[in-house]
């Protein structure tokens, strides 16, 4: 007899959604986590700390914009361990909810590292050093991801952080250097710009989050390009050299051309966040038959099942795109196939969301690959200015564009940059996933005024006729 059915390695927005739906189903589960409290990375140093810290930044941005409208706040002044406590404490309630929730529907859970010995038991090694073993039927593997940080890059000096450094919030840098213009980089720039730290990023390739649609990045940019001091695109940091007055940077790229290149700039801080990698080695996986693909991601099936018919993989180590909710989804589908269900990971439409400000969101098809697929589709963008509810918030440059397939009207894809990006994706993913088509998106009836609205228009305006924006008939 194993000592419990299902493991699950790993206490993340993947892992303990596994371990509630596997107690939901009636299966006794051990939910097996190294932190000191459930929640992984997006509850301790992701998608809740940074959303904290954005949510302030936003008031401090807003606070100073509503000038233009004739009121004025006075310069904020920033209590950072104030602003740090609050953080944590937003932390702390929320992972300690997961750990009452563990209480209540009887999941075991077990502070400790594990370590396969074999596809059916681990070795689990407590915070205090104790070893003991775990025999299993089943386990599912959610250990999610690290920080990838390049050779070059690897510098041992505290001021030289990554992603969990940056989340500390050690203090507010007068210049800070972000290496890499992708979701963290663009998100906790926009945090340190409004505590007010002189930010420069640094994106490799010719714009900022690569693969995003480029009429939704450019308001984005434009915003961007007035709350940081620079961002230096197809540009590369070749070393980092700490020193007494800073860290130096070596940058190479074609900006700003008058500065030379390679050239030099110093830095109080900086960010690593160029991507990061899937959490697959060192704990034993060699000991079991689980495959890796070349990029070092758990190979999974459609009902998330290795190549180990004793192994479930989920979250962030086992595929793109590394997202909380796409691991929670993924959890589901994978105890629903334990359960005997008929489920399967098969979505037309993950919806990603960058919580700068504004926001940038995107489900579905992109422009971008469709483009790249050759495939023929129809796009309609309505622009913000158009809408009596962004007119009203002072936020213009917003812009909703759904795609769809010409032939049938059917919904493929839905992207939004503005205020609210994040809640707006939300009903193009419903209309994709249930095969909606424009005309079931523009007759069925948004509230006014509201920036729902412009999800409206754009199916109108898919169908030839968006109330507030005319267009000659062709
Ligand atoms: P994780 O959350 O990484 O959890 C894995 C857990 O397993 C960890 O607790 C780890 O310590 C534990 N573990 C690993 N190995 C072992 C072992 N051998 N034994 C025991 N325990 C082990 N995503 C979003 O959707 N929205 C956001 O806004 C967002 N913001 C982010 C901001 C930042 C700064 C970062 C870094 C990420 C963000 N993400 C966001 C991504 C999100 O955090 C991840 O996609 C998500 O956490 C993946 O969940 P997971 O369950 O796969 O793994
Ligand atoms: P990312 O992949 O989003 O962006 C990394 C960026 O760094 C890319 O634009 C890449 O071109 C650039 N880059 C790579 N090497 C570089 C180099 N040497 N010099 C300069 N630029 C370089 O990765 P990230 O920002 O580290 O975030 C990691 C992952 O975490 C994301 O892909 C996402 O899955 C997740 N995340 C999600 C959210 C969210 O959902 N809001 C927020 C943060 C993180």
């Amino acid at each position: 007899m194993p000592d419990t059915t299902l493991v699950v390695l790993g206490g993340g927005p993947g892992g303990y959604p596994a371990a509630f739906a596997a107690a939901d189903y009636g299966i006794d589960v051990t939910l097996v986590d190294d932190g000191v409290k459930p929640g992984g990375v997006c509850l301790h140093r992701g998608c809740i700390p940074s959303k904290a810290l954005l949510h302030a930044a936003r008031l401090i941005n807003e606070a100073s914009e509503a000038a233009e409208w004739g009121i004025s706040f006075k310069s904020p002044e920033i209590d950072i361990e104030k602003l740090r406590g609050w953080k944590d404490a937003v932390v702390g309630q929320l992972t300690g909810g997961i750990e009452g929730l563990c209480k209540s529907r009887g999941v075991k859970l077990i502070k400790a590292r594990g370590h396969f010995i074999d596809s059916q038991t681990l070795e689990l090694k407590s915070p205090e050093g104790e070893r003991k073993r775990l025999t299993f039927e089943t386990c599912i593997i959610a250990t999610g991801s690290l920080p990838a940080i390049p050779g070059p890059l690897k510098v041992d000096d505290e001021r030289v952080m990554d992603s969990t450094g940056a989340l500390e919030l050690p203090d507010v840098p007068g210049r800070l250097l972000v290496v890499g213009g992708g979701y963290i980089g663009l998100e906790m720039g926009t945090v340190y710009a409004a505590l007010g730290s002189d930010v420069t990023v640094v994106e490799m390739t010719p714009g900022l989050l690569p693969g995003v649609d480029r009429d939704l990045v450019n308001p984005l940019k434009r915003r961007l390009d007035e709350q940081f001091e620079a961002i230096y695109l197809n540009t590369k940091v070749e070393k980092l050299t700490p020193g007494k007055d800073g860290i130096q940077a070596e940058l190479s790229g074609e900006e700003p051309r008058d500065l030379g290149n390679p050239w030099v700039l110093t830095f109080d801080r900086v960010l690593i966040a160029v991507g990061r990698r899937p959490n697959s080695s060192g704990f034993g996986l060699e000991n079991t038959k689980v495959e890796l693909d070349d990029r070092g991601f758990i190979n999974v099936d459609e009902k998330r099942r290795t190549s180990d018919p004793h192994l479930l993989a989920i979250g962030d180590v086992a595929g793109e795109p590394m997202l909380a909710h796409k691991a929670t989804h993924e959890a589901k589908v994978a105890v629903g196939a334990l359960a005997g269900e008929p489920t399967a990971f098969d979505p037309y439409a993950i919806p990603a969301v960058v919580f700068t400000d504004p926001e940038l969101a995107w489900c579905g098809l992109t422009e971008t690959e469709a483009k790249a697929e050759g495939r023929k589709v129809e796009a309609f963008r309505f622009p913000w200015a158009a809408s009596g509810r962004a007119q009203t918030l002072g936020r213009t440059e917003g812009l909703t564009k759904l795609i769809a397939d010409p032939e049938t009207e059917r919904l493929l894809g839905m992207g939004v940059v503005g205020p609210g990006a994040g809640e707006l994706i939300a009903e193009g993913v419903l209309a994709i996933e249930m095969g909606a088509r424009a005309r079931d998106v523009a007759e069925t009836i948004h509230a006014h005024p509201t920036l729902s609205e412009t999800i409206m228009e754009a199916a109108e305006g898919l169908l030839g006729h968006a109330t507030h924006v005319y267009r000659k008939k062709r």
